[in-house]
């Protein structure tokens, strides 16, 4: 088990089946020598900085349905709304003020907000806040609308891929909805210039220990800049209801698989990971992620975007509270910093 991690730190690449034994590994100090090299990895790239983006989550609208997503179409519970523009701006200005230098704008698939419109936003807030990053999070579109979006100011793309098994993404997402388009989309925002995120969930319905391999050898060939990985956690107004939610021990080691895979990617230690556990943000740290990402959606929107049942977005997962996030860092020896925190 050694040798395999020792050979993962130095070439960054393993077979499938070595990342397999990796993650079933039940060797007691796997879990310890995993997160030590992970954390010296980070430290060689990142220091002891923790990267902060303010997250504002602009529509709960979306047309599709993915089994998972306390957000999906299908929903009829859910209550719906979009910010107006007003309100994102004045979203970002608070967030200026707060110290945050990137701005993720997360949604749904909400045709409301036309590639034009997206156009637009992301000029007027590149114009107010020419020393900040703009991230979007709004899922699969076209390479010319990527292109526009690109040109309009927008420096960074997460699409989260899912799963890298195409069986696995036929039971989690209805037919219309293709692991081959997703894919296509990473390349095409790779290629446009975006520092772009993949990723996965921990532990979602008939997830296997060879999907979760497939996922680390999607990653190790992609190359992302970003990787978003959280525990699966069930929403009841979904398909997946009584699914059993994904696990924090195994979704750690995937934080540091991966952070040894590509030694300077931006890993943020996710809101589900939080949600599960009480210092799941510092766990998550400790296992090699080195960025943070706090709500700074208004109240309303808090209450509404609701991916998963009690997603968190009070304490530390307040953009408000960053106070208090930078004390909990400093605690375990982290530097949470004002930074446009680009991928290294
Ligand atoms: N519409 C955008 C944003 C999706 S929400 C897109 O398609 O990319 C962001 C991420 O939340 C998703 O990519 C998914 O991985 C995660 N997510 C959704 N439902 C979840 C659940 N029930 N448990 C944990 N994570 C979930």
């Amino acid at each position: 088990m050694k040798t395999l991690l020792d050979k993962l730190e130095k070439e960054h690449i393993l077979s499938l089946e070595e990342y397999e034994i990796l993650l079933k590994s039940r060797e007691e100090d796997l879990r310890q020598i995993l997160f030590e090299k992970a954390d010296r990895t980070r430290r060689q790239y990142y220091g002891r900085d923790i990267y902060v983006r303010g997250l504002i989550e602009f529509t709960n609208y979306c047309k599709n349905n993915c089994y998972y997503c306390g957000i999906r179409a299908g929903n009829t519970k859910a209550q719906r709304y979009r910010l107006t523009e007003e309100e994102i701006l004045s979203c970002c200005d608070r967030g200026y003020g707060l110290g945050y230098r990137t701005f993720v704008l997360q949604g749904g698939e909400d045709v409301f907000f036309t590639p034009k419109k997206m156009a637009d936003l992301i000029c007027q807030i590149k114009e107010r806040y020419s020393d900040c990053a703009l991230t979007l999070s709004i899922g699969e579109h076209s390479r010319e609308v990527y292109k526009m979006w690109k040109e309009a100011g927008a420096d960074r793309y997460l699409l989260r891929h899912e799963t890298a098994d195409k069986e696995h993404y036929r039971k989690l997402h209805p037919k219309e909805m293709l692991l081959e388009n997703r894919k296509q989309c990473l390349y095409d925002l790779k290629e446009l210039g975006y520092q772009v995120g993949c990723g996965f969930m921990v532990g979602s319905p008939a997830q296997t220990y060879e999907c979760l391999a497939k996922d680390l050898k999607f990653i190790e060939s992609f190359q992302p800049h970003m990787v978003g990985i959280g525990p699966f956690i069930s929403h009841k107004d979904t398909p997946f209801a009584d699914k059993e939610n994904g696990s924090v021990e195994l979704t750690l080691r995937l934080l540091a698989l991966v952070r040894l895979i590509v030694p300077n990617v931006l890993l943020p230690a996710t809101t589900a990971l939080g949600t599960l556990r009480d210092n799941g943000r510092e766990l998550g740290i400790l296992a090699g992620a080195n960025v943070c990402m706090p709500n700074l959606s208004p109240e309303c929107a808090r209450e509404n975007y609701m991916l998963y049942d009690k997603k968190l977005s009070t304490g530390e997962e307040s953009a408000e509270e960053i106070e208090n996030l930078r004390k909990k860092m400093k605690k375990i020896g982290y530097n949470v910093v004002v930074h446009r925190g680009d991928c290294k």
